[in-house]
Formats: structure tokens, sequence, C-alpha cells
């Protein structure tokens, strides 16, 4: 075990733009390991709704909330002894700070933007941390930060409570009821 907690905070969701990649970004952060998330901009009661149904299924404790005030989520988090990581191609590369953000110990809160990210978000920020430094997407983003920030520990995860899960195949589909 880590001895830390991680969280994403995924800001600016409108459902009508974002919905399939708010969606992705969550289930990402789920299958690669994060405790829970956040997202910010509009309440989108389906965009929970289809990530606690993948939780009832397939496991784990994962949660989603909505946080109406994102300065108000990440001033919250560094007052509790959390630390504060934006995923931004203007950052320090990962390669050189993952290693300091693995060892600190304290709780990680990883933001990930959707439109132009305030510049406030930079300020706040503990780190700012590039996945190169070209645009892609933050989807890309936050999948490379946690198998780095796991050591790749992430890919063999089971999870606990789950109803389904995958026997692995060389072809072909397997999936059993376990519980
Ligand atoms: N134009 C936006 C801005 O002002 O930053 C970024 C739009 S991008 C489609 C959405 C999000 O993907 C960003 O906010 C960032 O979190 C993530 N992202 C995209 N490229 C990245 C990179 N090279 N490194 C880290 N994060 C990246």
């Amino acid at each position: 075990m880590e001895g830390w907690r991680v969280f994403v905070l995924r800001l600016g969701h409108r459902p009508e733009r974002d919905k399939r990649v708010t969606t992705h970004v969550l289930l990402v952060a789920r299958a690669f390991g994060a405790h829970g998330a956040f997202y910010t901009g509009e309440r989108d009661e389906k965009v929970e709704e289809s990530i606690r149904k993948v939780v009832n299924s397939w496991g784990g404790s994962f949660t989603v909330e909505f946080a109406g005030d994102w300065a108000g989520k990440i001033r919250e988090w560094k007052r509790s002894g959390g630390e504060v990581i934006h995923l931004t191609m203007y950052g320090l590369p990962l390669s050189e700070v993952i290693e300091e953000i693995r060892r600190s110990g304290r709780d990680k809160l990883v933001v990930v933007g959707s439109e132009k990210v305030p510049r406030l978000v930079y300020d706040l920020a503990d780190w700012n941390v590039s996945v190169t430094s070209q645009p892609h997407s933050e989807v890309g983003a936050l999948s490379v930060f946690l198998h780095e920030l796991y050591m790749g520990q992430e890919l063999k995860r089971e999870f606990e409570n789950a109803k389904i899960k995958i026997i692995p195949q060389a072809r072909g589909k397997k999936v059993v009821r376990v519980s």
C-alpha cells in the first residue's frame, strides 16, 4: 500500500459537449487506481449514474461527486494536508517530478481540464505536470500519470465486491459472475 490516496478533479464539465470524455476520465480514474473523483461545471446525473453502475457490477469503492466550486475544492484539499497536481502540457515533465510526488506521502488531487483552464489552477497547484509538451487529451494524460504514479502496479489490481469479472482469453470473451 502506498500510504496516500488519489482523487481526480475534472474541471468544466458540460453535459452536451463532454459527456463521453468526462465518462472516460472517470472510468480511467477508477480502472487505473484512483479512489474517487470530483467534477465541476454542470451537474450531470447521467454521467454519475453510469459510473455508479460500473462500480456496482465491476467492484471497488470508487466515488463520484459534483463540486460546485473548483477553487474551493482545491483549497479545501490543500487545507486538509493533500497536494494538488495539475496535468497540463505547459508543466514540468512527468519523468522529472513523479518520484518526488510518489514519495511525498500526501493524498493527491489530480486536476484535468476540458477547455481553457483558468490561470488560478496553475497558481493553486503544488505541481503543474506535463505528459509530453504536446497537446493531447485529459484521458491520455491521466492514464499515463496514474500508470507512472503506481509504477504499473495498478494493472494487476483486483476489484473487491465485483459481481462480474473477466477471465482473460487469447481470443474471444469470457465474463463470469462472481457474487
Ligand atoms: N486548451 C486547454 C488549456 O488551456 O489548457 C487544454 C485542452 S486539453 C483538450 C484538456 C486537458 O487535457 C488539459 O486541461 C490537460 O489537463 C490535459 N492535457 C492535454 N495535453 C496534455 C499534456 N501534454 N500533458 C498533460 N496534460 C495534458
